[in-house]
């Protein structure tokens, strides 16, 4: 079966998988979606039994159809390889009568990790295939962890370059360290004077701006995107909700066909859509929890059918999670429209317009697998210290978030599903915040220092990518305006 892609917004039409990556975002500003959601071939008890690799190959080839199977799986052997630090790449681990999926063990210790190993070699593949002869500009804005995970991915990739652009106040120590000492002759990091959303906003209208699209075409280049707007970040992430499955039931943990919930800490809508697509290919997932920080934009909406990012945008120590348009959300929209492209686009337009939108209650119907939660900060740090004492387990800041709101919603609700929680970061990424939460340390001024009271504490040890920022040095310390994005990027591009 052939899978074609669309726009969300109807102004692009019947692109292949390789096409829409290597566009990344329509050009009429909508999302890359397939015609359809395929069905897993393999029945739940045949997938328990297969590598994360193998499940990989399972669920991608069925939406990148334009790929032969040997490209596919270079491109999933090439990304799933030693740059985890376990094999089997995204391990369960049960706590707290929860099962926690952790997706950080790759090279940047954030779930971003998780596409973004294997984003760069569908990049180049399809580069290939469409007999692409410009070198591809993949522009990112980061909330602090897609961009070094991108950077990580891209460096030194031939025919690509990359620039990523961070809220210069927005993101952790240790994110601003990953970053600012990235290495690579094709990469460039950009602080700006703005939040995630600005940057977010910025990067999209050098998307749209055509009159600099044709500058870049006179230059050699051609733009793409890492952030999860491109399909090729959507697809690698649906692999690890149907690999959890396949281990709890490899694991005996649940029967075959037994639903479970799966809470996920939620920023730009990416990694719980996946979960989404993983529930519509056929894996028995009931709820879909979505948990936000007090940026809590989507459980305002998931409660009453009206998006308004009219509110103040607030730092939290959950900073990836610190949004308040979340792009994939339109994903879901163009679905419960029953994939209707004007509809779409009109709450869109709304949305840039007016700052709100409001679904109407067939579309809200549609939606009713997804439930809404939230959590405070300091609900954030109270799960990490109960968790951390009643089970000895240690979760990062985002994670928490998800914890709590999953303790909240299993005691008002009475719902006794086993669920999976999605752990996106490593607790060394936010050690800070991570201590302040178990009591010990966190006011200390060398990160370093904090870093090494969370080993003795938690006894898990240090990841390699935080070694390598010890002594690194900086690399890039250009900052700009929200304004000089644009100006910024044809700078670094000699343009
Ligand atoms: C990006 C990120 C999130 C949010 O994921 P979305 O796909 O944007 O919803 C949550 N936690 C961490 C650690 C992240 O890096």
């Amino acid at each position: 079966m052939n899978i074609v892609y669309q726009s969300t917004r109807g102004g692009e039409k019947g692109l292949t998988a390789s096409q829409a990556i290597l566009k990344g975002l329509a050009g009429d500003g909508g999302l890359f979606m397939p015609n359809q959601i395929p069905q897993l071939e393999l029945s739940m008890s045949e997938l328990a039994g297969k590598t994360y690799q193998e499940t990989a190959y399972e669920v991608m080839r069925l939406f990148l159809t334009d790929f032969t199977e040997e490209e596919l799986k270079a491109c999933i052997d090439g990304a799933y390889d030693g740059k985890f630090d376990t094999e089997v790449i995204a391990p369960l681990v049960k706590a707290d009568g929860a099962y926690y999926l952790e997706l950080f063990h790759g090279n940047t210790i954030a779930f971003k990790d998780m596409a973004l190993s294997i984003l760069p070699y569908f990049m180049t593949t399809a580069a290939k295939k469409n007999h692409l002869d410009k070198e591809i500009v993949i522009l990112t804005a980061t909330s602090g962890d897609t961009g070094k995970a991108a950077m990580a991915g891209f460096a030194d990739v031939k025919g690509t370059r990359i620039i990523v652009f961070y809220p210069r106040d927005g993101v952790s120590r240790v994110q601003k360290l990953q970053m600012v000492t990235q290495k690579g002759d094709n990469t460039a990091v950009v602080a700006i004077d703005g939040n995630f959303d600005d940057a977010q906003t910025g990067v999209k209208q050098i998307f749209a701006d055509k009159e600099f699209a044709r500058e870049m075409e006179e230059g050699g280049f051609v733009f793409s995107s890492a952030n999860s707007i491109n399909i090729g970040r959507l697809v690698p992430q649906i692999v690890y909700y149907v690999y959890a499955y396949g281990q709890l039931l490899a694991g005996g943990e649940i029967a075959d066909g037994e639903k479970i919930n799966v809470t996920v800490p939620t920023g730009n809508f990416g990694n719980i859509l996946a979960a989404y697509f993983a529930k519509k290919m056929g894996v028995p997932i009931d709820k879909l929890i979505c948990a936000s920080n007090d940026n809590k934009v989507l459980y305002d909406f998931f409660c009453t059918g009206t998006y308004d990012k009219k509110r103040d945008f607030l730092l939290t120590i959950s900073p990836s999670m610190d949004i308040l348009i979340s792009s994939n959300l339109e994903r879901l929209i163009y679905l419960s429209t029953g994939c209707d492209p004007e509809e779409t686009a009109g709450l869109m337009a709304e949305l840039a317009e007016k700052g709100e939108y409001t679904v109407t209650d067939e579309m809200k119907a549609q939606m009713a697998d997804f439930l809404g939660g939230f959590a405070t900060q300091q609900e954030d740090l109270d799960a990490i210290r109960q968790v951390f004492q009643d089970t000895g387990y240690v979760m990062d800041t985002h994670t928490g978030v998800a914890s709590a709101v999953y303790r909240k919603y299993k005691t008002e609700s009475g719902d006794e599903k086993k669920t999976v929680i999605a752990s996106t970061a490593s607790p060394y990424k936010f050690a800070g915040s991570v201590m302040e939460a178990i009591g010990e340390g966190a006011l200390l001024e060398d990160e370093f220092e904090v870093i090494e009271r969370l080993r003795r504490v938690s006894g898990v040890s240090v990841p390699q990518a935080v070694e390598e920022i010890r002594t690194a040095p900086v690399r890039h310390t250009r900052v700009c305006s929200r304004a000089d994005m644009k100006k910024t990027v044809k700078e670094i591009l000699g343009l």
